[in-house]
């Protein structure tokens, strides 16, 4: 099978040549003064991507369901309440690693499809006059569904009912690939990990933390070490980390920030809209129906389909996986089955997205599905071409 085919599955995401090759160096000294010089200005540069000044940003070597381990666990003691929205994989995955934790978790159910409401945060939060929710946690997006909720709106719930708890937000599949705002919407742990919109390899979590996250990490109970926020901390301020760094990673991500502070990331983002957008117009000229309800939802990074009724979702990707060599996201959870995904986030053009469609066209079409050959493909083509610039395109 081809390894240049792209992957369409939400992450990890295809590595561009000049990542790979970054990330392909000889072992050095994590002790040694150029190691020093390449960390710290990768620290602040993250702060950029996050959008905060006033917080910081540290690192794991852990994948993104790390990264929710270090941020309840150096945060919360057993016992602490939170309060969650379920609405997909993600956010059920999250609150059962904080249940494990033994956290008293209060629980929104949403119907998947949905989006975090806000409003429902807020009648929680307002009810809560003693003040035992610690933290709000929330998935910006949820990858399962392809839904994009706004965060903005779940900080202003929170500051509508005056409560002092601290917003968590989930943005694994989202930073470096969508807007995110960490100081302006008030965010106190923002979670991500390198192999989504840094188009890395797998094996870093990435955690822009708040003053106050930082502060609650003082008297925090949750028993941690290799994730110790404080550990962290202090070794970075010296120039190193506690233990031994993923030091190839580390120079991967030097590259990945380089490349989109070239691009800039008003541009990553507007790329990403635009190839979805594409994606979008497939779907709907194939008369299928996203997952995500309303388009204030749709993802820029992911998008889950429903199949027609009677077809069965993951008899499509494993057709097209055994038949063109080309891998899509099956449907999680409540999904299974019913919907298959398109990532479209990290290293991507509109070229890519569209052998990506035709590939899941011809699958459709060898099954029988409704659709007609082409339909999809060339709704696509019609968007890319009505808004080609070339001046996106230089991130594949
Ligand atoms: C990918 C992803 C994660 C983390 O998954 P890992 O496999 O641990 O990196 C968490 N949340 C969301 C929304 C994701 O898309």
């Amino acid at each position: 099978m081809s390894d240049q085919n792209p992957v369409f599955i939400p992450g990890p995401t295809n590595i561009p040549d000049r990542l790979r090759h970054a990330m392909s160096i000889q072992t050095m000294d994590h002790r040694a003064p150029d190691f020093i010089e390449l960390l710290a200005p990768l620290l602040r540069d993250l702060k950029k991507v996050f959008r905060t000044t006033s917080g910081q940003v540290l690192t794991f070597p852990a994948s993104g369901t790390g990264g929710w381990e270090a941020a309840i666990t150096n945060t919360l003691s057993p016992g602490d309440k939170v309060l969650a929205a379920r609405f997909g994989m993600f956010s059920h995955r999250w609150i059962d690693l904080c249940q494990r934790h033994g956290l008293d978790v209060e629980i929104i159910e949403c119907e998947w499809g949905e989006g975090a409401p806000a409003d429902l945060y807020g009648e929680r939060l307002a009810a809560d006059s003693g003040h035992e929710i610690k933290a709000v946690l929330v998935t910006h997006n949820e990858t399962a569904t392809g839904v994009r909720s706004d965060i903005g709106a779940v900080r202003r719930a929170i500051d509508a009912a005056n409560h002092p708890a601290m917003l968590y937000v989930d943005c694994v599949s989202s930073l470096a690939s969508m807007d995110f705002r960490m100081d302006e919407w008030g965010v106190d742990l923002a979670v991500s990990g390198s192999q989504k919109g840094f188009m890395l390899a797998t094996g870093m979590a990435i955690i822009g933390v708040s003053r106050k996250a930082l502060e609650a990490a003082k008297t925090a109970r949750c028993p941690r070490t290799f994730l110790d926020f404080g550990d962290m901390a202090a070794a970075n301020e010296k120039g190193g980390f506690p233990y031994t760094p993923p030091l190839q990673i580390m120079f991967g991500l030097r590259e990945s920030l380089d490349m989109l502070f070239e691009e800039g990331l008003e541009n990553v983002f507007a790329r990403h809209a635009r190839i979805a957008e594409g994606v979008r117009a497939a779907v709907g000229a194939w008369g299928l129906e996203l997952c995500a309800r309303r388009p204030e939802l749709y993802s820029d990074t992911v998008s889950a389909i429903y199949v027609p009724r009677g077809f069965n979702s993951d008899e499509l990707t494993n057709h097209i996986f055994d038949t063109y060599g080309v891998s899509f996201g099956v449907g999680l959870g409540e999904m299974a089955g019913r919907a298959f995904r398109i990532g479209h986030l990290g290293s991507l053009t509109d070229v890519m997205a569209l052998s990506g469609i035709a590939a899941v066209e011809m699958a459709m079409a060898d099954l029988g599905y409704p659709i007609e050959l082409g339909s999809g493909t060339s709704a696509a083509q019609e968007h890319y071409r009505r808004t080609a610039r070339p001046v996106l395109q230089s991130a594949a």
